[in-house]
């Protein structure tokens, strides 16, 4: 799929849709979800424009996308998840992907549910 650079998270970037960030630095943002689906849950995007999702990454991609994983870690502890909580990333329509720039879900702040529902499985 090709990148579109008037995606919701690409104009978050750009400063043209307002957010309310929890962390920011040269190549990361991290934001609240505006319709959160646990007490606590934050999106960290990479500042880069280009990466549609999770199925446009490749072994060059390895590097940025391991320091985004323990980005989020190092957010959990400062938001205090010390009881645990969920990493997401999805993937195109079967994935409920609804933003077309890779972004990395941080899920906590209470006991989560099951991250599939079982039904439809023949
Ligand atoms: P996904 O469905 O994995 O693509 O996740 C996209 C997420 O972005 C959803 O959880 C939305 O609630 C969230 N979202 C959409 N628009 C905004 C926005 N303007 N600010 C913050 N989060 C947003």
């Amino acid at each position: 799929m090709a990148y579109d650079p008037d995606n919701v998270f690409a104009r978050i970037l750009r400063g043209e849709i307002p957010s309310t960030r929890v962390f920011e630095d040269d190549e990361f943002i991290a934001i609240r979800d505006v319709a959160p689906a646990a007490p606590t849950h934050i999106l960290l995007l990479p500042r880069h424009e280009g990466t549609t999702g999770p199925a446009d990454l490749d072994a060059a991609d390895a590097d940025w996308v391991g320091r985004m994983v323990i980005l989020a870690t190092r957010i959990a502890r400062e938001q205090g998840l010390d009881d645990g909580y969920r990493l997401v990333m999805n993937c195109g329509p079967h994935g409920g992907q609804s933003v077309p720039h890779l972004h990395l879900h941080l899920l906590g702040g209470r006991t989560l549910g099951a991250f599939a529902e079982p039904a439809g499985i023949p």
